[in-house]
């Protein structure tokens, strides 16, 4: 007998690698310049220098044992400590090393929070439009995964239905800021408000409620927007990292979790997401990596590509009449559908090979995302496209 929910994971690609697939297979026939994908997250700009400096450094060490053995389950000593040297400096508060956990990417280590925190009957709140992978990842883990909707004009918290949404049996809030797909970045207004009900909360049912804070995206960020450091501002908070997009290395799964000493039963909980994380065979993550970031954990991504293209993309929409919040983090652009519903449209743009994704998987089937991540000259070429299909409706 087959596990039917690992069977349905496995056996149906996401909507969004569909459409990629599909991107591929329609550049074989029509021609790679034909095809417009804006469908999945990959970075478009390459690793930064330094990075691929270290790769170049460490890989021509003699010692290659050193390079390629394993580390202890959550990581190299040093590693670790860049890492929460990086941190301290960044948050202006201390961080010990032994708190960071190497995991591959942001994803094992979401998963092996929501598992250390899965209890009987326990729930775990994601804000709409929501990251598709985190329904799964939160009822395999052994949680109910209850939706909020955001504040849609803005995608900040709304906070009078996460209010009704919270229950007794609230175990953790996921907060994404920056956010995929909306790019919304989290004020500190917004986050001090989700601190004072979760602290109300907490206290009325007698158990912290904690924040899940996936950050994938923390240095992806415009204008003035500014990611604040949420444990300062609600302590009950577990941070999921990854360098995936900020340096570009989403191929080479490598992130951590780190929970900080101000989280309540913080010892207790990192060893249960460490034991979530060993029974997964997520021990260890890759010692190459690890030490790419040792090398790397100070450097900064350069944004001026990515900026570029948002700004092109989302002037010219919103210039043919769509509707949408101008991104502030990330690299997505999350746009109305302007008639009918989302999947109607992108079916409709996929017969002109413009491949969009639309919403339902994120909880928000009026909307598609659009990723930004892509070259600046294919966004240029696919502009007539954006025109002709809202010049339909
Ligand atoms: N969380 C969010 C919001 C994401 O967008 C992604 C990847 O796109 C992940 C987590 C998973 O990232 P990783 O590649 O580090 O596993």
């Amino acid at each position: 007998m087959i596990n039917e929910s690992m069977y349905q994971l496995g056996s149906k690609p996401s909507c969004i690698r569909e459409l990629f697939m599909y991107g591929l297979k329609q550049a074989a026939i029509v021609g790679k310049e034909n095809v417009y994908d804006f469908s999945i997250g990959n970075p478009s700009v390459p690793a930064p220098q330094a990075v691929t400096d270290a790769f170049r450094a460490i890989t021509a060490q003699e010692d290659t044992l050193a390079i390629h053995s394993y580390t202890p389950a959550g990581g190299a000593p040093d590693a670790r400590a860049a890492v929460a040297a990086d941190l301290a400096a960044r948050t202006d508060t201390p961080v010990r090393a032994e708190n960071v956990f190497f995991t591959c990417g942001a994803a094992p280590a979401l998963v092996s929070v929501l598992r250390a925190l899965a209890v009987e009957n326990s729930e775990v709140i994601a804000i709409t439009p929501y990251f598709p992978e985190y329904r799964p990842f939160v009822e395999c883990s052994g949680s109910k995964f209850v939706p909020v909707p955001a504040d849609m004009e803005n995608f900040q918290i709304n906070f009078a239905e996460m209010e009704k949404r919270i229950t007794a049996n609230t175990q953790a809030v996921i907060v994404n800021s920056p956010n995929n797909p909306s790019g919304a970045v989290y004020s500190l207004e917004t986050l001090q408000t989700l601190a004072k009900l979760l602290t109300a909360k907490s206290q009325e049912y007698g158990h912290p409620i904690y924040v899940i804070a996936d950050e994938p995206y923390r240095e992806l960020v415009y204008d003035d927007a500014y990611v604040h450091y949420i444990p300062a501002i609600y302590p009950n908070t577990v941070i999921c990292y990854s360098y995936s997009k900020v340096f570009s290395l989403p191929g080479e799964r490598i992130g951590y979790f780190f929970i900080p000493d101000c989280v309540e039963d913080s010892a207790r909980l990192f060893a249960a997401a460490a034991g979530a994380a060993r029974i997964m065979g997520h021990v260890c993550a890759p010692s190459l990596q690890q030490q790419v970031v040792r090398a790397c954990a100070t450097v900064k991504p350069d944004l001026t590509e990515y900026d570029r293209n948002r700004t092109l993309l989302y002037e010219a929409l919103t210039e043919y009449g769509y509707t949408c919040v101008k991104p502030q983090g990330a690299f997505y652009l999350f746009v109305k559908a302007p008639k009918g519903t989302a999947k109607e449209f992108s079916d409709r743009a996929k017969q002109e090979n413009l491949l969009i994704v639309p919403g339902d998987d994120f909880g928000c089937p009026e909307y598609f995302r659009a990723s930004t991540c892509v070259s600046n000259d294919m966004i240029r070429r696919s502009l007539p496209v954006f025109k002709k299909l809202i010049e339909e409706v």
